[in-house]
């Protein structure tokens, strides 16, 4: 059965409010479309925790700082839409920029702290679109979960403080990261990626588990991040923009990883910049006495 499609505010808020009148939990899965296995095992987290769930599609142009890149952001309504059917997703909510960014909208949502270094260093202005879309979507929708990938990490953390900040009562639902067989993190950049290049993207998911794991070992991030920059290099990346360690509660810069951290990268190849984490356990000379 096709999903069906919503593109307004009030269409949106009339479907969600039948769901309420019925008990219905209901669960946001918010995108920019070009649907992979990534985004859909956002609406399988969603579909096993809510009754009802909503997948948003819209290409936020607040969160684009480079123009080239909201230019080429892949547009594929149709077949997401048909990917969503056979996911099993409840409403595609698809609004255009009019309806989200009306004539005279004026109001900017800005998440200190988490927000701050990594993206947020390398994409001015990102994270106060991103948080800026979120906001409205989890106003406008009213559920009461909502779904996000481990993939972007910075932008969970971000969208978590924003909703307890402003006391949006959902909760945000962290979800793994759905790699390639070869190991590359999805994203709906990858299609444009040359055969080459698609190649070679796979490597950067490797040197970050091959350093996590080991800072996990107990190693000092600094010596071991500069030389995974320059692994990335010769192995024929682009520009490094950031390799950092991260406290996961408060993403925190650490120099060894003696509480659960995270490990992340943005890279750059051919016109394409890459991001990915992964997690780094606590070291065990975290907990030995007198360490
Ligand atoms: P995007 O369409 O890129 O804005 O992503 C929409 C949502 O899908 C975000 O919560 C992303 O973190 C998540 N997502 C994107 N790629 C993946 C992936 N490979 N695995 C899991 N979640 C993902």
């Amino acid at each position: 059965m096709a999903v069906p499609i919503v593109r307004t505010v009030t269409d949106l808020r009339r479907t969600v409010a039948g769901w309420r009148a019925e008990n219905l939990s209901v669960g946001l899965v918010p995108t920019m479309g070009a649907l992979h296995e990534g985004h859909l095992s956002l609406v399988r987290a969603g579909l096993a925790r809510t009754d009802r769930v909503i997948v948003t599609l819209f290409v936020n142009p607040k969160q684009f700082n480079n123009p080239a890149d909201l230019a080429a952001y892949p547009s594929t309504e149709d077949d997401d839409a048909a990917k969503l059917a056979t996911a099993g997703a409840h409403l595609l909510y698809a609004p255009d920029a009019q309806e989200i960014y009306p004539e005279g909208f004026s109001t900017t949502v800005s998440v200190a702290g988490a927000s701050e270094g990594m993206e947020g260093r390398f994409r001015p202005g990102h994270f106060e679109g991103v948080a800026t879309v979120v906001a409205k979507l989890f106003l406008q929708s009213g559920a009461g979960l909502a779904f996000f990938g481990e993939k972007d990490f910075q932008q969970l953390q971000v969208v978590r403080r924003m909703a307890r900040d402003l006391d949006i009562p959902i909760e945000v639902v962290a979800c793994p990261t759905i790699r390639e067989t070869d190991g590359l993190a999805m994203s709906s950049r990858n299609v444009r990626l040359s055969q080459a290049e698609r190649t070679l993207a796979p490597r950067l998911a490797a040197v970050l588990f091959e350093a996590a794991k080991k800072l996990a070992a107990g190693a000092e991030a600094g010596p071991l991040l500069a030389a995974s920059r320059d692994a990335l290099g010769r192995a024929g990346f682009g520009e490094v923009e950031y390799i950092e360690l991260r406290s996961e509660a408060s993403l925190a810069p650490l120099a060894r990883a003696l509480e659960p951290a995270r490990l992340l990268a943005a890279v750059w190849l051919g016109q394409v910049r890459l991001i990915d984490n992964v997690a780094v356990p606590a070291s065990l000379a975290a907990g030995r006495p007198g360490s």
